[in-house]
């Protein structure tokens, strides 16, 4: 059976209970391109899929057909004019009355276009079941993200040497996104963060025109894609001599993220593993520095379920591939966060990274 087919037969098994005749899964403009490649492997932007028992359906237009014929292993329908009609068609002629639908892509716009297009169906909501599944990652999968994650790794071995005060954060980040590219990844799973000094302490900085200073603390928070799954990896490094309070942080957020992985396994809930992590901060008096979740899912989105966080209700299950990322900031001043990314087991966590973490690497401020 192929993977695709065994993920359509989870997914059918997941929603079938609920009363529903058929799963529709729609793509427009990629709006849901993580979920149908999941089901089909297809990649491209326009795609719509139809689940109905053992019956399963692929529609694409014009763009697609030779593409869609090569990667999924269904039946491929080219849609020629709206594709709207086609669809209503096809699950009118499964004799489906109850259409299910993730409803977690499907904008609300779309909902009401399918609702007056298909009189005589019902289309009923159904939360996020594909993303659901896909919270489980397989061995394969696994492996994918781990060349996701060597790639990435081997792209800051390759980078840090490289850097010099003067050069700006977006350089830093394009000549290492180029270098990715080359080197075999299909792109950078998110806009490279670079953040330099004071700029180090806003999590979701993107790389500017500032330039790095000797003296700087410079967080990378880099990963790629390869063949869909995602990496994510930070690490912080001094160009130049640190301070000690910048040594001192960055021993504690190492103490938090060992905290945090070694709370990771099966059973465990992520609530908890965070308030492992969190505590160590917590108790060095610096709990409102860290104002971020610790952990997340990855797969072929960098951020997916589960959620590792002071409000998450998800439990961990064997499979899952998670970050593991504590951080402390000091508004402009500087910000400290270290990033591994693990894969929870029965008894414990795999790490998948493996990029040096022990002591915050010193370059050469000149
Ligand atoms: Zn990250
Ligand atoms: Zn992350």
């Amino acid at each position: 059976m192929s993977e695709f087919l065994e993920r359509r037969r989870n997914l059918w098994q997941k929603v079938q209970p609920q009363g529903v005749e058929a799963f529709l899964l729609v793509n427009v403009e990629g709006s849901d391109q993580p979920n149908l490649r999941y089901l089909t492997g297809f990649t491209g932007t326009f795609g719509v899929l139809i689940l109905a028992g053992g019956d399963a359906l692929f529609l694409t237009d014009p763009r697609y057909t030779e593409q869609a014929q090569a990667q999924v292993d269904l039946p491929v329908e080219e849609v020629r004019g709206r594709w709207l009609p086609q669809v209503v068609e096809r699950l009118r002629a499964l004799g489906a009355k109850r259409v299910g639908l993730g409803s977690t892509r499907l904008s609300l716009h779309l909902f009401e276009e399918l609702r007056k297009a298909g009189e005589g169906l019902e289309f009923v909501p159904l939360g996020a079941p594909v993303e659901e599944l896909r919270r489980i990652k397989t061995e394969t999968e696994i492996q994918k993200i781990k060349e996701a994650v060597e790639l990435t790794e081997a792209g800051l071995h390759w980078i840090l040497p490289r850097i010099r005060p003067g050069m700006s954060e977006r350089e830093v980040a394009l000549e290492l996104e180029f270098w990715y590219r080359k080197e075999g990844a299909d792109g950078v799973a998110f806009d490279l963060i670079i953040a330099a000094g004071p700029r180090s302490s806003r999590p979701h900085h993107r790389a500017g025109p500032e330039k790095l200073q000797a003296g700087d603390l410079v967080l990378f928070d880099v990963g790629v894609r390869m063949d869909g799954y995602c990496a994510d990896l930070t690490r912080v490094v001094a160009l130049g001599r640190p301070g000690s309070k910048a040594q001192e942080t960055y021993r504690l957020v190492l103490e938090a993220n060992r905290a945090g992985i070694a709370a990771i396994r099966a059973g465990v809930s992520g609530k908890d593993v965070d308030a492992q992590a969190r505590r160590v901060i917590e108790e060095a008096g610096l709990g409102e520095l860290f104002g971020h979740g610790l952990g997340h899912g990855v797969g072929l989105e960098v951020h997916e379920g589960p959620r590792l966080s002071a409000t998450s209700e998800d439990t961990l299950a064997a499979g899952m591939v998670v970050t593991v990322e504590p951080g402390v900031y000091f508004p402009g001043e500087f910000g400290v966060r270290i990033e591994d990314l693990v894969v929870v087991a029965a008894d414990g966590a795999r790490v998948l990274s493996a990029f040096p973490k022990d002591e915050l690497l010193v370059l050469s401020g000149r």
